[in-house]
């Protein structure tokens, strides 16, 4: 196992910011990780584990080690007709991984299509699109404890699942690496759910009556081609921020001045799409500098120029917040997580 000095972390993040870490490397065994947590420790160094990069924002350089965990293996464990148990590690790729699912028709993943990053990654923010969440299908995962170096099991419970939200994102942040996760996914009588979104619009479009699991799937796929900009193409990393969730005075007030202002329940309080409060901001498709707000969604920043960097980002990030909240009154909360 390698690492490397001052390496540029440019192709390992989906904003496609050019910081550099002090120290580089790759983890494809449980064995090297122990051994780079050992590295950073001996030199009284931070860590940084990464998956895919598409949920992450480097403000500056990472004055520590970065280890990219590249865990590969899928396994499964039948548990009646209805079920079986999928575990999959944490360096497989998330679509690919629902990809395979959908392939040998295991059921429960497939409105999560094309979702960026790995497998290792979705529990931290409890990943979610189009009316599915991760903690719908979340069996359990394996963890490696970064203060004892064993490996634990955490279930459902455990997790504390919430809205882009799970106990790695609170209590037990930095506590654990996720080794590999654990999904429970139908294998006949398949859940489709098909009202969220465009989901119906587009199997419509296709000439699809009865749709099965691929071709959720592939409406979910095309959907998100139309809407999202392709990372690859131009730097981004998905819903910058989350949809705030407001007491129901608040929206109600706001409702007065607003009509027409999209909402959802969300227990007894409500959720608004923060992408609305963008655009009627003024916001959707503005550039400054190197930093814009894409054209078809406003919840998405972008590195316009391709040389942005983080600061220049975060910054902008920070306007749309005064903004908005100048506008409504609502704090956007970021969803990328700001090194
Ligand atoms: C175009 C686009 C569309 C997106 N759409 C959605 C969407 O619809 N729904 C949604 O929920 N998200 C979406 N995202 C966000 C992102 O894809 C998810 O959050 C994804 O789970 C991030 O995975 P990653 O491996 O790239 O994470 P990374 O960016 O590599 O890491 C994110 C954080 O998790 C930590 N981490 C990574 N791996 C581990 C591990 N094994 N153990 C412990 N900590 C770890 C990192 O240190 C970092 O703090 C989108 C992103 C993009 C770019």
């Amino acid at each position: 196992m390698e690492i490397q000095e001052n390496y540029s972390l440019k192709d390992h993040n989906s904003f496609q910011v050019n910081a550099k870490a002090r120290y580089f490397a790759k983890a494809s065994h449980l064995e090297d990780l122990i051994e780079l947590l050992q590295f950073s420790q001996q030199r009284k160094l931070p860590f940084l584990v990464l998956g895919g990069g598409s949920n992450i924002l480097f403000t500056q350089d990472y004055e520590g080690i970065v280890i990219a965990l590249e865990l590969r293996g899928i396994h499964e464990e039948k548990q009646n007709e209805d079920y079986i148990l999928v575990h999959a590690h944490s360096g497989e790729n998330w679509h690919q991984f629902v990809q395979y699912c959908i392939q040998k028709n295991y059921g429960g993943l497939e409105n999560l299509s094309l979702i960026p990053g790995n497998v290792g990654t979705c529990p931290i923010q409890n990943i979610g699109a189009y009316g599915v969440e991760i903690k719908d299908h979340f069996h359990s995962c394996v963890v490696l404890n970064t203060e004892t170096l064993l490996t634990e099991t955490l279930n459902l419970e455990d997790c504390h699942f919430g809205y882009r939200d799970s106990i790695f994102k609170n209590s037990a942040k930095g506590k654990y690496i996720i080794l590999s996760v654990c999904f429970k996914l139908s294998t006949q009588n398949h859940i489709l759910r098909q009202n969220y979104g465009a989901i119906s619009q587009q199997l419509a479009a296709d000439g699809i009556r009865n749709p099965n699991i691929s071709d959720i799937a592939n409406a979910v796929i095309k959907i998100r081609q139309s809407k999202l900009p392709n990372p690859k193409e131009i730097g981004n990393a998905g819903s910058f921020f989350k949809n705030p969730i407001v007491p129901k005075e608040q929206y109600l007030a706001l409702e007065k001045q607003h009509p027409n202002l999209p909402h959802y329940p969300a227990g007894d309080q409500i959720k608004i799409p923060a992408g609305w409060l963008i655009e009627q901001s003024g916001w959707k498709g503005k550039v400054i500098g190197n930093v814009g707000c894409h054209s078809l969604q406003a919840l998405v920043i972008i590195n316009a120029t391709g040389k942005a960097t983080g600061k220049e980002i975060y910054d902008f990030s920070s306007l749309i917040i005064d903004s908005v909240h100048h506008q409504f009154g609502i704090t956007l909360e970021r969803e990328v997580n700001i090194l």
